[in-house]
């Protein structure tokens, strides 16, 4: 966070909303939350902390430099970078910090050996191919694998680790059925040679909707800020119940009156067609809103939805207020979330994503990157 706030807009995270959703999905001991890209925008540090108190044991991040910034402040529970494509001094960095790096192709064969050293034993996770066609070593180089972790026993195999492509999607059940299958054999070879590795393969979508696909670890990342992967489909339900970690908002910084006829904002996009009140909100592309939102979405105001109209600007976006005469300068607009009158529903990442032809992964890294973030308990 910074120290000082370049723009007025606000995102707020509700860290006891995350600890509440860690809890719903499962035992701690089954679960490795992905906190990775910055905890999906919500902040590494504040999020590690509440979810360490809810009882997490180890968290999965992007970089080995998330795991050293997770170490450097104090987090005691296995760390495992997912992002592959570590350089030597990634490797370094992990068996400094005593992360849990993963082996995910021939390079990373070469430079992990260089990182134990006075009889240390690294423990690292291994990094399969079942399907995603990304990174991973497949079932045939098991043989070789074990070999030459053989060869070096600094190298200590504890996980083994898989990603399902599409278990968010009922129709491609098949698809994941069969990885289910290739990381079973995967495991079963492994398991061969090192008994006690722990099996890893789902994430939000698989933990609910394939409880065949949990194995020993699953890892939860969309789900535990609020999430439904099945959102929208026929599976919705078993996401019901998860709540939004992230809300985010900004104020009215003006209330000017459109008369008919009369344009608003770039480009001259929208016109009012009767005479109208506006409410000029200090958010726009650079606080995280997409311009190609612009009068394709909603807000917030005085507990009730209001059109966004006009081109949304680089730190300005304009909303038709009419039906809305109280609002003044210094007034609450919230983009994502905010206090709703009964029966209306507040702006989801899920809608924003929608409209904006993405998911809400997206929607939330970027809200949460571009706004100065505060925390709630
Ligand atoms: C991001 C990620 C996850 C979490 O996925 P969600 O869909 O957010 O639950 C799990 N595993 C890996 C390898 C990932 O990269």
């Amino acid at each position: 966070m910074s120290e000082t706030a370049f723009a007025p807009s606000l995102c707020r995270i509700d860290l006891a909303a995350l600890q509440r959703n860690f809890v719903r999905l499962g035992e701690p001991a089954s679960l490795m939350p992905v906190i990775k890209n910055d905890a999906y925008g919500h902040g590494l540090l504040p999020v590690a902390r509440a979810l360490a108190a809810a009882g997490a044991r180890r968290f999965a991040v992007g970089t080995p430099g998330e795991g050293a910034a997770l170490r450097q402040a104090g987090i005691k529970q296995e760390i495992v970078p997912l992002l592959g494509g570590m350089t030597l001094e990634d490797w370094r960095s992990a068996a400094a910090h005593s992360l849990l790096p993963l082996l995910a192709d021939g390079e990373d064969l070469k430079k992990a050996p260089a990182c134990s050293w006075h009889d240390r034993v690294l423990r690292v996770g291994i990094k399969f191919e079942t399907g995603m066609n990304r990174l991973g070593f497949r079932r045939q180089d098991i043989p070789d694998l074990a070999e030459y972790l053989r060869a070096r026993p600094c190298l200590e195999p504890v996980l083994a680790l898989s990603h399902l492509a599409c278990a968010d999607m009922p129709e491609e059940n098949a698809y994941s059925q069969s990885q289910i299958r290739a990381f079973t054999a995967v495991c079963e070879s492994l398991r061969a040679v090192w008994p006690s590795v722990e099996r890893s393969l789902a994430n939000s979508a698989g933990l609910l909707g394939l409880p065949e696909s949990r194995f020993d670890v699953s890892r939860p990342g969309i789900a535990l800020y609020g999430g439904n992967p099945f959102a929208g489909g026929r599976w919705e339900r078993l996401g019901a119940g998860l709540e939004w970690g992230m809300s985010v908002s900004a104020p009215v910084i003006g209330v000017r009156r459109l008369r008919t006829g009369q344009s608003v904002s770039y480009g001259r996009a929208f016109t009012a067609p009767a005479d109208m009140t506006l409410a000029v909100i200090a958010a726009g592309y650079a606080t995280g809103v997409a311009r190609a939102l612009s009068g394709r979405m909603e807000v917030l105001v005085h507990g009730r939805r209001v059109p966004q109209v006009g081109r949304v600007c680089m730190g300005m976006l304009m909303a038709d207020v009419t039906g809305l005469p109280q609002t003044r300068p210094a007034d609450t607009a919230w983009l994502l979330g905010g206090p709703a009158e009964p029966g209306v529903s507040p702006v989801t990442a899920q809608e924003t994503a929608d409209r904006l032809g993405t998911i809400p992964y997206e929607i939330l890294c970027r809200m949460g990157a571009m706004n100065t973030r505060v925390y709630a308990p």
